[in-house]
């Protein structure tokens, strides 16, 4: 049996009361309606968005990749729909896409009244004021009568393998489905917890087959390949403890509720906040962050599980946890970090310092010819630039090329083809002064932050641009990218230091001394940035953002050269150790 595997989504499950079982749909109080998405979100977030004294609470700014990714996701919904209505002609039924949320639920009404055997588009009604609102890309009429759910989704659903229950794409029934070969399924919770969403919204419309029907409870995702129709069976024991989804889903829901509830009616608060994963794109983080740091919370130093546990035995504050001995045996398990990294981590927060040193000393690769590299990518659309600073610390022959910072880019909105030519003029550089080191004897190294995002559009970029003249073939940028000369300073940094205030580059680099010359620069601001550059929002394209957005790439080399050359001088010995806080 396949248990979910819930990655961060654990992170956000922050201690819900047990309530609701299967067979038993929760229901909630009127005037309070939830989406599937509630089932996945952190607990505080649903409170807030509920609490009407709320309103006012300082937000972060929306993520401007957002938009571009409603659109794709969009346009990803509208191709499929296209395909499966092309091989299904009379069987097919489109609820309107705009207009009055009641009306669309009256023409989707109107097309399960009339039989329709694929409803595309359909709103779902909130019947017996469960407090559930939603909608689903397809219905598909099963055999005896009912309709389950498919959702379009733009992620991966499965890996290579076998044993997912799968069907064509152009035949989204359940009774088409069969073993696959090749495929096996990909965790995907959420998908799942929206399919039991959907599932009691149609079972409460009277929409669904009788329980007892084949497939009664089965839902169909469409991923990110759009090559099959995945199956899912609701009451399959897949979650923890072997609850099948249908029970996961019963008893968040049921808290959801419970918890926004609370908030919209001003009963006392059934969710605090606590630092999670999520906090990092969630937009009230600049109010919960302001409410942790009021009451020295222990999450502020150790975020998700360890935090709740902390708390559990009586540790709540920061200066609670750095007053622990950490040579005495640990208050709670927490796998992954040593219990003294937390403790000295408290320790530092608390003296202001934003790095200590886990250990005295640790190699960093330095050689004759180093290249700092920094990619930009705009959310998944695209890598649009690559920057590279060179240096010769081993001094420069007469034919090198001369030091400094150079950039490959492309300033059509991505996706572009001309994503590939940047891509290998960048390559056919980097690759040429790596050459050019081994032939005349010298070491050579490349250094990135976080080689995740590096490599992830290495590879991409080579696997979309095939074929074009420059683009290297898969197998050479895989060996680059094992290769030791290519040194992700994030590891190396998340070895040797603790941080108080987060392992980005933002964060570490200026306790090298560096700093950005743009205030503003970040992650976030560069994508605004970069839509205003390439004229994404039917405005003439930005020169000036153009160069803001050169003048942050170059700092960013700049920072991972500054930050690799402070880590292998003597300055590095001012840096506290964690054993002396
Ligand atoms: S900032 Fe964090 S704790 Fe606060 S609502 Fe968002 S995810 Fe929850």
């Amino acid at each position: 049996m396949a248990v979910i595997t819930l990655g961060n989504v654990t992170a956000i499950e922050n201690r819900p009361s047990p309530v609701g079982s299967i067979g038993q749909p929760p229901t909630g109080a009127a005037g309070v309606l939830l989406d599937a998405a509630v089932t996945t979100r952190c607990r505080r977030r649903v409170h807030l968005d509920h609490d009407p004294t709320a309103i006012g609470s300082p937000r972060a700014l929306p993520d401007p990749s957002l938009e571009q990714r409603r659109e794709d996701a969009a346009a990803h919904r509208a191709r499929i729909g296209e395909r499966i209505a092309a091989a299904n002609g009379a069987a097919w039924h489109v609820v309107p896409a705009t207009g009055p949320t009641r009306e669309r639920i009256a023409a989707t009404a109107a097309a399960v009244d009339a039989g329709a055997q694929l409803i595309w588009g359909a709103v779902l009604p909130d019947i017996g004021s469960s407090g559930r609102r939603g909608g689903v890309e397809l219905l598909v009429r099963v055999s005896g009568g009912g309709y389950v759910p498919v959702i379009v989704v733009r992620h991966r659903i499965t890996d290579p393998g076998s044993g997912a229950l799968t069907s064509p794409l152009v035949e989204p029934w359940p009774r088409r489905a069969g073993a696959d070969p090749q495929r096996k399924v990909r965790s995907q919770p959420r998908d799942l917890l929206r399919l039991a969403h959907l599932n009691r919204m149609l079972r409460a419309a009277g929409w669904t087959p009788v329980p007892e029907q084949l497939h009664g409870d089965h839902g169909g995702v469409i991923g990110m390949d759009a090559d099959v129709v995945v199956w899912h069976d609701l009451r399959a024991g897949h979650w923890p403890g072997a609850r099948s989804t249908l029970a996961e889903y019963d008893s968040r829901f049921a808290d959801r509720v419970a918890v926004a509830t609370a908030a919209a009616t001003g009963a006392p608060a059934m969710a605090a906040p606590s630092r999670i994963t999520e906090c990092r794109h969630c937009p009230w983080w600049p109010t919960c962050e302001a409410e942790l740091e009021r009451v020295d919370d222990v999450s502020l130093v150790v975020r998700g599980e360890p935090a709740v546990a902390l708390r559990d035995v009586g540790v709540q504050t920061v200066a609670h946890l750095a007053a622990l001995d950490p040579a005495a045996e640990p208050p709670i398990a927490a796998p992954g970090a040593p219990f003294a990294d937390m403790i000295a981590l408290a320790r530092a927060r608390q003296r202001g310092l934003s790095v200590v040193r886990r250990v005295p000393r640790m190699p960093v690769l330095r050689a004759d010819i180093e290249v700092d590299v920094d990619m930009e990518s705009f959310g998944e659309s695209g890598a649009y630039l690559w920057g590279v600073l060179l240096r010769h610390p081993g001094g420069t022959r007469p034919d090198d090329e001369p030091d400094g910072y150079r950039a490959f880019a492309t300033w059509e909105p991505v996706p572009t083809e001309d994503e590939g030519r940047s891509f290998a003029e960048f390559w056919s550089w980097l690759t040429g002064i790596r050459d050019a080191a081994a032939a005349t004897g010298r070491s050579f190294a490349a250094y990135c932050y976080n080689e995740q995002a590096e490599n992830r559009w290495l590879l991409a970029s080579a696997r979309r641009f095939v074929g074009l003249p420059g683009v290297p073939p898969i197998a050479d940028v895989e060996a680059f990218i094992a290769d030791p000369c290519w040194v992700d300073l994030f590891a190396v940094v998340s070895d040797w230091f603790l941080c108080a205030h987060g392992k980005g580059l933002k964060r570490i680099a200026p306790a090298a001394g560096f700093a950005w010359r743009d205030p503003e620069a970040g992650g976030e601001n560069s994508m605004r940035w970069y839509r205003d550059a390439v004229g994404m929002d039917g405005a003439a394209p930005d020169e000036h953002q153009r160069r803001r957005l050169l003048e942050y790439n170059a700092d960013d080399v700049a920072a991972t050269r500054a930050l690799r050359e402070w880590m292998t001088s003597p300055a590095i010995d001012e840096v506290p150790l964690a054993a002396e806080l």
